[in-house]
């Protein structure tokens, strides 16, 4: 017995009272079965999307043309697809048809691994016609059919496959293993958007070092070149130790993976990805800023926390760490001088921002307009405000009107 939360409840009983059959199905199946909290629940139906529409007062049509309604209950949506046959895939991508069917088995037969293929509702139970719970208790990840066909029809299932492998532990059977070395090459037909998806949710994952299994069956071979040269050489076992040193973030799983890249191989590979601007400049950096070390001493500190931002400190203490466990791993050895080191720079750091010791120009107790009353001109302020600057993040003690007009005069401008 599966406990379903009461709107889904509701959302199945409404339709099964207007005489059609209703199940929540997939991915929350498999995760209540699991003892995992699911993200969302998805419901699967006899009813036609019209007919979805007729029966609830309020939804979108998400998806009407492969079937899919949401049902809104108060602020809450839930999709409600109507039972499916999938065409083939030509452009692994999309089927070229979908055709509505009124045979729960149809629906499930179209999915793609076996723990992902149940159904359930309260009057008739599990229905589990490939062996989900088999599978789920060997812990393997199944195509639903054979594979080969299965990733023909969508090359991206490949990717998932290695994903609900890393997420859950569990292995991927054989064949469907063979099926993904055999069709990686196919994988191309993918958009960058879909396959960079599956590998955010394997980096994000319990096992993010799974990875490797993206090199090993030959899928990144093609598609992401950066990652698949780093993945097979000797960087491979310090790639991955890393990696599950790595704090959960994205920037910082993916900073993992192409540390030993170097940060412009770095940016090119998360590009070609096509990720957003701020998880690629701040990889990126994170990896350029990482190569240099910080003095122990607070105007260093100052320094590097105007130079590198405000903002990537804490990104590059966390990555330096997370260097110091896999060395610690690797090398058996404890990295104790350059732990404390890096403990006592982030103290530093710490008590500076807490005491808001200037950091900026913007931080400085003088502006331009200030400096343009003294007669400064053009240039001559700019370099006037970053020689103060520098002279306060070395004594945060002079970060005073009087004190740094006073000096302005000393400087050489
Ligand atoms: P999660 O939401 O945690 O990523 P999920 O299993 O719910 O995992 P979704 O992508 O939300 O995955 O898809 C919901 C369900 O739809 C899946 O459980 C599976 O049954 C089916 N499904 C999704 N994508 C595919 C696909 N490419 N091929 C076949 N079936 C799929
Ligand atoms: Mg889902």
């Amino acid at each position: 017995r599966l406990e379903l939360p009461e709107k889904v409840r509701q959302i199945i009983e409404q339709i099964q009272k207007h005489g059609f059959e209703a199940y929540a199905v997939g991915g929350c199946v498999r995760d209540s079965l699991l003892g995992r909290t699911p993200d969302d629940w998805d419901i699967t139906t006899s009813a036609k999307p019209q007919e979805v529409k007729a029966i609830f007062p309020r939804t979108i049509d998400t998806g009407i043309e492969h079937g899919t309604v949401t049902v809104m209950m108060g602020k809450e949506g839930f999709e409600v697809t109507t039972y499916r046959i999938d065409g083939a895939y030509l452009d692994g991508r999309h089927p070229e048809s979908v055709e509505f069917s009124s045979n729960l088995v149809e629906d499930l037969k179209r999915r793609d691994f076996t723990i992902n293929a149940m159904a359930y509702n309260e009057q008739q139970g599990l229905v589990d016609v490939f062996e989900g719970i088999e599978d789920m208790q060997r812990k393997v990840i199944r195509c639903v059919g054979n594979p080969k066909e299965r990733f023909g029809e969508d090359a991206l299932r490949m990717m998932r496959a290695i994903r609900f492998s890393a997420q859950l532990g569990f292995e991927i059977e054989e064949e469907t293993y063979r099926a993904v070395e055999e069709l990686a090459p196919t994988l191309e037909k993918v958009s960058m958007e879909r396959i960079q998806v599956e590998l955010v949710k394997t980096l994000l994952s319990a096992h993010p070092d799974y990875v490797r299994f993206y090199q090993e069956t030959g899928l990144f071979c093609d598609v992401l070149p950066q990652a698949d040269v780093i993945l097979s050489g000797k960087f491979k076992n310090p790639t991955l130790k890393l990696l599950t040193h790595a704090k959960n973030t994205s920037v910082l799983r993916y900073a993992a993976l192409f540390y030993h890249a170097g940060p412009d191989t770095a940016k090119e590979a998360l590009k070609r990805l096509k990720l957003d601007n701020y998880t690629v400049n701040t990889v990126s950096k994170l990896l350029l800023y990482t190569q240099k070390s910080i003095e122990e001493n607070e105007p260093a500190v100052r320094e590097a926390t105007y130079t590198y931002g405000k903002e990537m400190m804490p990104l590059i203490f966390a990555h330096q760490h997370a260097l110091l466990d896999t060395t610690e791993e690797l090398v058996g050895i404890g990295m104790t001088t350059k732990r404390r080191h890096l403990e006592t720079v982030e103290r530093m750091y710490e008590d500076i921002i807490k005491r808001g010791d200037c950091i900026s120009i913007k931080d400085l107790d003088i502006t331009g307009n200030d400096l343009m009353e003294y007669g400064l001109t053009g240039t001559q302020i700019g370099k006037t405000l970053k020689d103060l600057l520098h002279i306060v993040l070395e004594n945060p003690k002079l970060n005073e009107k009087e004190t740094l007009v006073a000096m302005i005069e000393h400087l050489d401008l």
